[in-house]
């Protein structure tokens, strides 16, 4: 690598490194950057329309940035095909969204079984991990029945338990507790962390909730399509010194 080849941060797992995302002429991003070391529970937060949900889709490999860099491991995600960006999805990454986007004709077990089946897994090793999870999550008896009649906090453990069965690297939770009341977001906020911490696994968190932020290593704000940090100085006018001044 030459020494004017750009590289990732040295410590970081996954960076976003001045991503510039436009849907038309609606610009989400306008050159933001951030990063999560290996096992760092990250928070984003910021008004609705900031762009927090487009930056977690560039991470994760998702959309593909504008400009901009997106490092994964040591790999520039945004330059690998759609094909390997699938594969590495499947693989390194899990998603846990507002509505978990569980399959409600299958059991529980089955949705868990499911992305461990898609990753090739022996179908009796596939369904054994779903048990466990079931078991660590404190679902154990709702194995057998269909996630459909499940409880909106059941569902966001299934969705908690089918995301983590493959151990991936970097989970990717977008207002995972958006649905739920206070002490069911609490009960998945808590799960959520204490698997994360178990496995060693990096979290990126978007919520708008300071509750649930607050159970985040670390917190950046995004604004108008910008990234902050809530220790950057703050001016008299009460903005941050990182954001645009003035931009709307
Ligand atoms: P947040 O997650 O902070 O609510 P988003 O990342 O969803 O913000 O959106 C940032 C901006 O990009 C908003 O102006 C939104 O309307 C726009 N946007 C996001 N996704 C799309 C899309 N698929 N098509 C068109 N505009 C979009």
């Amino acid at each position: 690598m030459s020494s004017a080849e750009p590289s990732h941060s040295p410590g970081c797992l996954i960076e976003a490194r001045d991503v510039v995302k436009s849907f038309g002429q609606t610009p989400a991003l306008r050159g933001a950057s951030v990063s999560a070391a290996a096992g760092e529970i990250l928070a984003i937060m910021g008004p609705s329309g900031s762009g927090k949900s487009t930056l977690l889709h560039c991470l994760a490999g998702i959309f593909k940035p504008d400009s901009g860099q997106v490092w994964f491991d040591g790999t520039r995600l945004d330059e690998l095909s759609e094909t390997r960006r699938t594969e590495l999805r499947r693989t390194a990454f899990g998603f846990v969204f507002q509505f978990g986007q569980l399959v409600p004709e299958l059991s529980t077990a089955d949705n868990i079984a499911l992305p461990l089946l898609l990753n090739r897994v022996r179908r009796k090793t596939a369904y054994q991990a779903a048990d466990s999870w079931l078991k660590r999550l404190a679902l154990a008896e709702t194995g057998a029945r269909r996630t459909g009649e499940l409880s909106g906090g059941q569902a966001q453990r299934v969705a908690l338990a089918r995301a983590l069965a493959p151990r991936p690297k970097v989970i990717f939770a977008d207002e995972p507790t958006g649905s739920l009341d206070s002490l069911a977001s609490e009960n998945v906020m808590d799960l959520l962390v204490g698997m994360a911490r178990e496995e060693g696994t990096t979290v990126v968190l978007v919520t708008h909730d300071a509750r649930v932020a607050a159970y985040a290593d670390r917190e950046v704000m995004v604004r108008d399509g910008k990234v902050t940090s809530p220790l950057d100085p703050v001016d008299a006018a009460g903005r941050h010194a990182g954001a645009e001044v003035g931009s709307q």
